[in-house]
């Protein structure tokens, strides 16, 4: 094929990975983490990471997200060569492309709910009555109107990740990612968080990226990609999906 072609075909993922490589050394032990991983993930697409503990699932967003730095390959997102970036270039890169939503929250305890919302927008030199107002909008869109003062103490677990989800999506990035974002919650709670990420994301068409080791999980997303002991295993469509699959 030629270059030009090839180039153009790479333009198309808003992710593309080639041939990763994680090795961590710890004392003289060596622990391929990842050991040759190749993914595209096309714009718009729910794409879940699905497997066991430490199966590597939890290194290789860190490393899509700009968090770690690869052994060895590329991460490419929309374009842009993060595994080549110095700290400053991630940083400025990530407020800009990525949001993200964790297991555990971390939201800021001492914040209330629009803070931390708000957060995000702070870097982007957005003045305090625009940024309350988004925070407010998006606090509303997860069902939380009425939660803006209260800290994340005096919140449910499923209240603190619809904080998380709120402050993930308030700077609408293109790339959403979730690392086991149900880990904590109970089944129902689950389900409606698992709903409401979804439902974010097919608002503006951003790609979600979701790690879990939870098959119920995975049901929400377009393409499951299958790992184990740091390789892909196995890549699916998603039946129940499939409408989505362009
Ligand atoms: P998962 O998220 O699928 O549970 P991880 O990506 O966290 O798996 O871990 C994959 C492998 O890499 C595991 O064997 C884990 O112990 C190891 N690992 C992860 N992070 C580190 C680290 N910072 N130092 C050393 N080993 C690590
Ligand atoms: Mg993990």
């Amino acid at each position: 094929m030629l270059p030009g072609k090839e180039d153009v075909k790479i333009s198309q993922h808003i992710v593309a990975i080639e041939q990763l490589r994680k090795v961590y050394r710890v004392g003289d032990q060596k622990i391929i983490a990842l050991d040759n991983i190749s993914l595209q993930i096309p714009r718009g697409e729910i794409c879940c990471i699905l497997g066991t503990s430490g199966s590597g699932k939890s290194t290789l967003l860190n490393m899509m997200a700009g968090l770690e730095k690869p052994t060895r390959g590329s991460i490419l997102i929309r374009g842009h060569d993060i595994a080549k970036m110095n700290e400053r270039q991630l940083a400025r890169f990530r407020q800009k492309y990525i949001g993200f939503i964790f297991q555990s929250y971390n939201l800021l305890p001492t914040l209330n709910a629009l803070e931390n919302v708000s957060l995000p927008l702070t870097f982007r030199g957005i003045n305090k009555t625009a940024r309350d107002k988004q925070a407010s909008k998006m606090l509303e869109a997860v069902g939380l109107k009425k939660y803006r003062e209260h800290k994340p103490s005096q919140m449910s677990g499923g209240q603190q990740q619809r904080v998380g989800i709120a402050r993930a999506f308030v700077s609408n990035p293109p790339v959403v990612f979730a690392d086991e974002p149900t880990g904590n919650l109970d089944s129902r709670t689950s389900t409606e968080v698992m709903e409401l990420i979804v439902e974010m994301a097919h608002r503006k068409q951003q790609t979600l990226i979701i790690v879990t080791h939870d098959p119920n999980v995975a049901g929400y997303a377009d393409r499951i990609v299958r790992i184990l002991d740091g390789n892909i295993e196995r890549i699916e469509n998603n039946p129940r999906n499939e409408v989505n699959i362009s």
